[in-house]
């Protein structure tokens, strides 16, 4: 197959492009067009064979290079990244459907900021000298060896990098499936990476369905299995990887509430709601999808929301004038048309949307049901796609409980005036990732996961350092050793 999308071969291992069309063929779709724009092949038990086995060979030298020297690798990558930020966003509009418009502003600059970051600070792991008396001990910062990563399908390159970035400056190596519904992209990083100078098999891409993921769990090679997914894989990873004793981050889904008092600046509040609701689509896992609305507000809050929702421009996500995209695929449109439809049964007034856009590819309306109850499927289950239920509530001790009350946790919103009230909420929320008068601002500085069932670990910011190294602790004796006998 010859097309400007069609990668040089399905794989990426050892430094150099490897193909074997013995493997299952995946079709690349353009959601925004239904059209196959690219094919690869599912990795054989021989190219696990060989991703796993180079990545391990590779890890001993890295791990003694020192930070710096593999720091300036990252950074290398990073600059290179942001250089081709065009070409690189064109691949992942292709990839994901999401427009041109958000790409190239939150996709491959999110990669560089991450092997940037990463980079810097890959010269600055240590451990640390504790004085015992005249005896002493010291810590080695040591990294965990063989990484496996498995990424989600809506955020490609960002997850390639996530956890490329701190694992490689730790001093691992990685072998990372990327979701089968979004190949691409993967392989441009790894790409980057080698062209950056880094010695060849520290990075390898492997292409597969959950069968691929899970031998690269299964394996015994294997330290650490890091995976951005939904609930029901994280489960089955975590069982598998328990079995060896593997270490795990687990990115995982979400049904967070976001909630807006009545003395919020409801232009403000709109944005948010927006920002965490239709951005990609919907398709992102810390989306604010249950939206409390204060009573007395709750009309002007549909009222203006309805009003900017006239914004939308839908339209092929490769033009930059268009803000609104398809759904990744046709199983996932049909998944979030399913819960439209049960919103409708269930009873939730439908404000604005709920149907398929009149065009080619994989696009919904974006859609906004108010009247929405706690007990309703749509503000229960994690839908990943544009919509929007809207609960109303009185008081905060009321509207804390009920925002609680899921076995999720990834993330959580609020929008008042009142700042005292806006951390006390805060302090309140069962989810690890939180935002005042904002939503899903994700920058690598600051710590990004779940509690609950939405994940264990973090991304970003030093805290994953902790999750891609490990200490090791050496007691050093200066004085006389004694023995009972
Ligand atoms: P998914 O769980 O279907 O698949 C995720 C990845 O796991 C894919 O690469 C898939 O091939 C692989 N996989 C499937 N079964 C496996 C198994 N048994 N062993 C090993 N690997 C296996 O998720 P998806 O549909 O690709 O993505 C959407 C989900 O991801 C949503 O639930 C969303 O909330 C979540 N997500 C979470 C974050 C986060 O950071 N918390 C970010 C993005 C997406």
């Amino acid at each position: 197959m010859t097309s400007p999308t069609q990668p040089t071969a399905s794989h990426f291992i050892n430094g150099t492009y490897v193909e074997d069309t013995n493997g299952a063929p995946i079709d690349v779709i353009y959601p925004a067009t239904g059209a196959v724009i690219a094919r690869v092949h599912s990795a054989t038990p021989e190219i696990i064979h060989q991703a796993l086995s180079s990545a391990k060979a590779a890890q001993v030298d890295w791990a003694r290079m020192s930070g710096t020297e593999r720091g300036r690798i990252l950074r290398r990558a990073a600059e290179m990244m942001r250089e081709r930020n065009h070409e690189l966003s064109v691949l992942e509009t292709y990839d994901t459907g999401k427009p041109y418009q958000e790409t190239s502003v939150a996709d491959a600059t999110s990669g560089a900021d991450a092997l940037e970051y990463f980079g810097g600070m890959a010269a600055t792991l240590t451990g640390e000298h504790i004085q015992l008396g005249e005896d002493w001990a010291y810590t080695r910062r040591e990294p965990l060896g063989l990484c496996v990563g498995i990424g989600a399908w809506n955020y490609p390159t960002q997850i390639a990098c996530w956890k490329g970035a701190p694992a490689l400056a730790c001093g691992n190596a990685m072998v990372f499936k990327p979701s089968e519904t979004t190949p691409l992209c993967a392989l441009k990083v790894a790409e980057i990476l080698h062209e950056a100078g880094l010695p060849a098999g520290l990075y390898n891409v492997v292409q597969g369905l959950g069968d691929v993921g899970a031998a690269l769990v299964a394996d015994a090679q294997v330290d650490k299995v890091s995976l951005t997914g939904s609930v029901p894989t994280g489960a089955k990873v975590y069982a598998a990887a328990a079995g060896s004793i593997k270490h795990v981050t687990m990115e995982l889904g979400g049904k967070s509430p976001l909630i807006i008092f009545d003395d919020a600046d409801l232009e403000a509040a709109v944005s948010g709601a927006i920002l965490g609701n239709f951005y990609s689509s919907g398709q992102v896992c810390s989306n604010g999808t249950r939206v409390f609305v204060q009573k007395d507000v709750l009309e002007p809050f549909l009222e203006r929301l309805t009003e900017r929702l006239k914004g939308v421009v839908m339209g092929d996500p490769q033009d930059p004038a268009v803000n609104f995209g398809p759904m990744v695929s046709a199983r996932q449109m049909q998944i979030v048309e399913g819960y439209i439809a049960k919103g409708r049964q269930e009873g939730a007034r439908l404000v604005t949307g709920g149907a398929r856009a009149a065009r080619d590819g994989f696009f919904l309306e974006p859609t906004v049901f108010a009247d929405v109850t706690d007990d309703m499927t749509i503000a229960r289950e994690e839908i990943f796609g544009p919509v929007m239920a809207v609960l109303s509530f009185e008081t905060e001790e009321e509207v804390m409980a009920r925002a609680n009350a899921t076995e999720f946790g990834l993330a959580a919103g609020v929008f008042t005036r009142d700042l005292v009230r806006a951390h006390r909420v805060v302090a309140g929320f069962e989810a690890g990732t939180c935002y005042i008068n904002t939503y899903n601002d994700a920058p690598v500085e600051m710590p990004f996961g779940g509690s609950k069932m939405s994940g264990v670990g973090r991304e970003n910011a030093k805290a994953a350092i902790e999750h891609y190294s490990q200490l090791k602790s050496v007691y050093v004796r200066m004085t006389e050793l004694e023995a009972p006998f």
